[in-house]
Parts: structure tokens; C-alpha cells; sequence
């Protein structure tokens, strides 16, 4: 498959740009998980990320998994940014792709979904059913939000993948793309954050003698304080490190964070849900505004930022086998 020309400069772009402002794991986050899942792709996977890739990238999926970033500053391209995050309501601590609510009416003007005849009491009830959940955007648009991207793209990538005789309208290059970056942004604890500060956005701390907001201290600022700490500046070095914990220290949990309930293709919401869990109780803890940050946040925080890094990288892996494989699936998507 080929890229247009304008997917092309953005992804040029990726290459060349620093993202200003980052939103989202700034592109040392995203490499880090893109990196890591490579080294976990099972052969239909390998094969069909380099089918979908332009030729120039040799199927190196890292190098094109901030380009989400890039262009969600372009107008037509405006409509992706709300997909980087979800929000829960105020200091809420659980995330909930529907959280449901039913009332009981007699009153029979309004548009009800379902009418009951109750013999008990020999009259019918009409049941008000209003579901509420957290994936949404402002406009209260349902599934415009992390979660419901990763539904969307892993959905669109099974389709292509599963009915190859069949049409498929769906930009898949794009589709992998998405889908890699935002499982990226699923595992940054922020990124299922309080609507009220935007996801730490709007808390302004200090880290170290720098002021910046709480949101970019998890995107960017603990993983470039480790880099020029511990790595000599190395991202590769970082990366090999993860890579050597997953073999070592976090080998016995890899089977659990690789598994889908269900026999599902893709699990975001229990990801979403660790993440306002870690968020409530590392991100916020103690940086409320005006707080300085320094060595207690970074060296108590800096093992979550890692974990979630491989978390990341390992399930978005699993996700694409999970999508590619040529084996049979056992039940369902
Ligand atoms: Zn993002």
C-alpha cells in the first residue's frame, strides 16, 4: 500500500520535528513502545506491518508512531485529537466505558426504549434507560476518546485482515498508525485523567527549577530526567534496559498483561481503568498547583512511567498478533 503524498510529509514530519506542547508520551514514549512491541511480533505480524508501512521503512512501526502527534495540529485532521485521551468525571479514580443509569416513569409523553407490563401492581411502566460513560468528547459524542479508537482501528484492521476478498474501504496504513499510538496513550496514566484539570493539563508545577504543567512532567519530563540520568541521553540504552527487565524481572507477568478477557482482540478499558488507578495514586499524589517536584516524585514515579511503557509495548504487540495471526480465533473478536 502506498501513502499519499500529504501522509508522507507528515511523516516526514515525525522524523525531523520536535512536537512542541506534546499532548500525549512525547515521541521518546511513543518510540520506547512501538520499539518494545517490535521485538514481540509473531511472523504474520512482521509481514503484514512491513506490507502496510511504505517500503523506505522496513517495517520499523517506531519510527512512524508519533505521527498521530504531528498531525492532529493540521485542520483536516483536527477531528483526531480528542481520540489521544478519555476523561473521567471529578476525582473519580475508576474509569467506565458506560456508566448506566435507569429511571422508572408513568409518564408516557416522553420517548421511552422499552414499555413493561408489570401484573403485580397491573400497570405498565415505561423505563427511562440513559447511559452515560466516560468515552466521549465535549460534544458528548460517544466513543470519541482513546478506548474507542483503539475499538475502531483494531476493528478496521481485523476486517481487512480477516475478509481479504472482500472491499475494504478503510486507509489501513493509517489504521496501524493510529491504533499504535493510541495504545501508547491509553498506558500514560494522564491520559485517563480528571475532565476538570484535563488530565493534569491545567495543574501548573515546577519539575526541578522548570515550570511546565503536570500532564507534559508525565509525557515527557520524568522519561527525559531518566535519559540524562541514568542513560547518558541514550534513548536506545533506555529501551535495552526495559527490554532486559521484561526478560528478567517482569517475565512472569508478561503472559497476564498480554491476555484479553474473553478471547477479545483488544482489551483499552482495563487498560484506561490501571491508568486513572495509577493516576489517583501516583500522578496526582502530592502536585497539587504551584508544587515543586523533584527527586521523592521522579525516583517514586519513574518505575510506574517504565512499567506502563512496557505494558504498552507488550500488549500492542499482543493486539497485532492477536489481529494478523493466520491461526483460527477459538471465540469472538
Ligand atoms: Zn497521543
Amino acid at each position: 500500500m502506498r501513502l499519499s503524498l500529504r501522509l508522507w510529509l507528515a511523516s516526514v514530519l515525525v522524523l525531523t520535528q520536535l512536537v512542541s506542547g506534546a499532548l500525549c508520551w512525547g515521541k521518546e514514549g511513543h518510540y520506547t513502545v512501538c520499539k518494545i512491541a517490535e521485538g514481540y511480533f509473531e511472523d504474520d505480524t512482521i509481514a503484514a506491518v512491513k506490507k502496510l508501512l511504505p517500503e523506505s521503512a522496513e517495517g520499523d512501526l517506531a519510527a512512524f508512531c508519533s505521527w498521530p502527534d504531528v498531525i492532529k495540529h493540521l485542520s483536516q485532521w483536527k477531528w483526531t485529537s480528542v481520540l489521544h485521551y478519555v476523561n473521567t468525571p471529578e476525582y473519580r479514580c475508576n474509569y467506565e466505558y458506560c456508566r448506566g443509569f435507569i429511571f422508572f416513569s408513568f409518564n408516557f409523553i416522553h420517548v421511552s426504549v422499552s414499555i413493561v407490563y408489570v401484573f403485580a401492581f397491573k400497570s405498565i411502566y415505561v423505563l427511562f434507560f440513559f447511559y452515560e460513560g466516560d468515552c466521549h468528547d465535549a460534544n458528548k459524542h460517544k466513543d470519541w476518546c482513546v478506548t474507542g479508537a483503539i475499538f475502531n482501528y483494531t476493528n478496521q484492521l481485523i476486517s481487512a485482515s480477516k475478509n481479504s476478498q472482500s472491499l475494504v474501504h478503510y486507509n489501513l496504513t493509517e489504521a496501524l498508525m493510529f491504533l499504535s499510538h493510541y495504545m501508547g496513550d491509553v498506558h500514560q496514566p494522564l491520559h485517563t485523567g480528571f475532565l476538570g484539570d484535563l488530565g493534569g493539563n491545567t495543574i501548573i508545577v515546577k519539575w526541578y527549577h522548570h515550570k511546565t504543567n503536570l500532564h507534559n512532567v508525565w509525557d515527557n519530563m520524568i522519561i527525559e530526567t531518566a535519559l540524562e540520568t541514568y542513560y547518558n541521553s541514550s534513548l536506545p540504552s533506555m529501551i535495552q534496559s526495559l527490554q532486559s527487565k521484561l526478560k528478567n524481572g517482569w517475565s512472569n507477568d508478561v503472559p497476564s498483561w498480554e491476555s484479553c478477557q474473553l478471547n477479545k482482540t483488544a482489551c483499552p478499558n482495563q487498560y484506561a481503568s490501571e491508568s486513572i488507578d495509577l493516576a489517583c495514586k501516583y500522578a496526582y499524589r502530592n502536585a497539587t498547583p504551584g508544587t515543586t517536584l523533584g527527586d521523592d516524585y521522579f525516583l517514586s514515579r519513574l518505575p510506574v512511567v517504565e512499567k506502563r511503557l512496557a505494558q504498552g509495548g507488550i500488549r500492542l504487540a499482543a493486539t497485532l498478533n492477536r489481529i494478523f495471526s493466520a491461526k483460527p480465533k477459538l471465540a469472538g473478536s
